[in-house]
């Protein structure tokens, strides 16, 4: 005979998944799956909970009782909704960030390493749930606003789907290039990829890693971008120091090298940003420390001095410098 703790069957109601880590913190109303003692593993259907619930914490049902009075429990609801939108939002961030991580590994393990297209595309689709979220919160928070003003928002489900949807889909209709091209997230993350095995080269601009779709013949014209990073300071011409980035003009140089610059010109004339063709003057109040710089510039000389170290040990490649 089996001991009666164990006759509950196996205890399956903690299962720990994913889903249950990533929305553990929205309490207000119970949660699927909590007070269930059914232990055939499969998810109860309980019929008092708001039933399909969409992943971003949103369904169009949410809104079908019209109009929408100025109460608490609506404003509670676009909170709640809010919140989990921003939450998500968080989420696909630090996804981001790892696919990149990732992408930055293989390349450097190895050079055009298919991995890295594919980390890519998945770069890629993330950056899209991120827009596609953003426009959630944007026509919630246009909602809620209207709602506090107004006192009702007649017809919310129409509002919502005139907007939100209508944006949804103008913007999953453009084309990857339309999409890509110009976002300085995508931008950053070939730039990131390709200075790990092109140190001395501008990296290209993006396009070449984006699909060609019809009608677009040759956009790279109005294509901006295709910056050279670089890891010394304009005024020093060494790595950067502590590097700040100007609001104005983007450029970045060592902070004391800047400073320096602006204590010499004691505010009785305008200091030129020193990038060869950047006609913007810098001033104390736009330079802002850049945290990122900062990081890949200690990147880049782990690199540089690792590679430098696997040259010396590998006399293979002295030969390899002679050819070419
Ligand atoms: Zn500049």
């Amino acid at each position: 005979m089996a001991p009666a703790n164990a006759r509950a069957g196996p205890s399956r109601q903690r299962a720990s998944s994913p889903v249950e880590d990533s929305e553990a913190e929205t309490s207000r109303r119970p949660r699927r799956g909590e007070q269930t003692g059914h232990t055939n593993g499969v998810a109860p259907s309980n019929g008092s909970a708001p039933a399909n619930l969409t992943s971003d914490g949103w369904t169009i049902d949410t809104f079908k009782s019209l109009p929408l009075a100025k109460t608490g429990v609506v404003s509670s609801v676009f909170r709640n909704l809010d919140d989990r939108l921003k939450d998500t939002l968080g989420r696909v961030d630090d996804g981001l960030e790892k696919t990149r991580e990732a992408a930055k590994a293989f390349e450097d393990a190895q050079e055009d390493d298919p991995a890295v297209e594919e980390l890519d595309a998945a770069f890629r689709r993330l950056l899209e749930v991120r827009e596609e979220l953003r426009i959630k919160i944007r026509v919630l928070t246009e909602m809620a606003a209207e709602l506090r003003q107004e006192g009702e928002l007649v017809d919310p489900d129409k509002i919502y789907q005139e907007r939100a949807i209508r944006a949804t889909k103008e913007y999953r209709n453009k084309s990857q290039r339309a999409k890509f091209q110009n976002l300085p997230e995508y931008q950053d993350f070939r730039a990131q990829i390709w200075e790990i095995n092109h140190p001395d080269d501008a990296c290209p601009p993006v396009s070449r890693w984006l699909p060609k779709e019809r009608d677009e013949e040759s956009d790279e014209d109005i294509e901006i971008g295709a910056t050279t990073q670089t890891y010394r300071c304009p005024i020093t011409l060494l790595q950067f120091v502590e590097p700040v980035t100007s609001n104005k003009c983007r450029h970045s140089y060592s902070r004391a090298a800047v400073e320096g610059l602006i204590a010499t010109a004691q505010g009785k004339r305008a200091v030129k940003c020193p990038v060869a063709g950047c006609m913007a003057t810098i001033e104390k109040k736009d330079l802002e420390i850049n945290r990122n710089l900062a990081k890949r510039t200690a990147e880049h000389a782990k690199r540089l001095q690792r590679r430098q170290e696997e040259e010396e040990e590998d006399p293979e490649n002295l030969l390899d410098l002679t050819q070419e």
